[in-house]
């Protein structure tokens, strides 16, 4: 039988299913179907974006595949260019309206923009609004690095549940980690079976986090595939996973991860592999020059 997705209680006392289903690069075309495929294969947790460009079909499969909204934790996040008190109350209604849904269960800040904090504070602050109003259940941040993370602490008054950062066999983020615990925050690894290591057009490295040695010789171990054992890392470390994939036989292989035990030597073993060395966008250069681009009305 197959065992239950453990759930998360995040800071405020809400449960989220620890492991997702990311739609990052899905084309809109495509999301419906694999959105729907997901759901059917019980994952009960999607993770979104205003700037994905695929809210709206998020929110289609959520009604055409005849699973309950009540049973499915749908998370979102606010773009940079959205940033500022009445401009991220008015996001929520452009997420909210494309997903077709009254309250998001987490609404997140995509980005923080370091050389304007001073509208990334008043974002968060409608992001406050929203939770006091009912409108979303939790509310968090993403890329936010230790001292983001300060700077947020020290001039708002709800700690945000979740940071969703980059966290892979190849760039764990051990500090971010721990500033993330020590604050009660959750960390949800995006790119969690190092997506960001592999596809095209993100750096020229290409060492693929699929392919590494160590984490084939545990895979071969457990008679389980690369993808599920780091899946299965996160896991056992408590945080948060959201694996995308538009591929029907992978989206229930990353699934099919709750049964894997890996041992404390096994553990190490992956976090040895750490190399410090990221693969996204550094979040000190995030700026609206550079990445500002427009979050259509719903
Ligand atoms: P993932 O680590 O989830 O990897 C996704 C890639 O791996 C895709 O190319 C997918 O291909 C492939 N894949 C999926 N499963 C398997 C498998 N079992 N075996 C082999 N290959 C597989 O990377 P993502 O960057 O997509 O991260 C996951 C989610 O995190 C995103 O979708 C998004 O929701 C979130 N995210 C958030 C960011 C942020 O800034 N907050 C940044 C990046 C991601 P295919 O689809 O063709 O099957």
């Amino acid at each position: 039988m197959t065992r239950p997705v453990p759930q998360l209680t995040l800071n405020n006392g809400v449960e989220m299913p620890a492991l997702g289903y990311g739609v990052f690069q899905t084309p809109p075309d495509e999301t419906i179907r694999a959105v729907e495929a997901a759901l059917q294969t019980g994952y009960r947790h999607i993770d979104t974006a205003a700037a994905y460009g695929n809210e709206r079909e998020v929110g289609q499969a959520l009604r055409s595949s005849g699973v309950d909204r009540a049973d499915v934790f749908l998370e979102t996040k606010v773009w940079i260019s959205d940033f500022g008190y009445d401009a991220t109350l008015h996001a929520f209604d452009k997420s909210a309206g494309k997903l077709g849904v009254d309250q998001l269960d987490l609404f997140i800040l995509h980005q923080a923009l370091p050389s304007r904090f001073d509208l990334t504070i008043e974002a968060y602050q409608a992001l406050e609004t929203l939770l006091e109003d009912g409108k979303v259940r939790a509310i968090g941040v993403s890329n936010f690095m230790p001292e983001h993370l300060d700077r947020l602490l020290g001039s708002t008054s709800v700690v945000p549940a979740v940071n969703q950062i980059e966290v892979h066999p190849y760039f764990r983020q051990s500090e971010l980690l721990a500033k993330d615990a020590e604050h009660g925050i959750l960390s949800q690894a995006w790119s969690p079976i190092g997506g960001i290591t592999f596809y095209p057009g993100f750096g020229d490295q290409h060492r693929s986090t699929l392919d590494d040695a160590t984490i084939g010789e545990i895979a071969a171990a457990h008679g389980r595939t690369p993808a599920q054992v780091m899946l299965a890392w996160h896991l056992a470390q408590g945080r948060s996973a959201i694996p995308k994939s538009v591929t029907p036989h992978r989206i229930a292989e990353n699934f099919d991860v709750l049964d894997i035990e890996l041992t404390g030597d096994e553990l190490a073993a992956i976090d040895a592999l750490d190399t410090g060395v990221r693969g996204g966008p550094d979040p000190v250069d995030i700026t609206l020059d550079n990445f500002g681009t427009e979050i259509p009305e719903a």
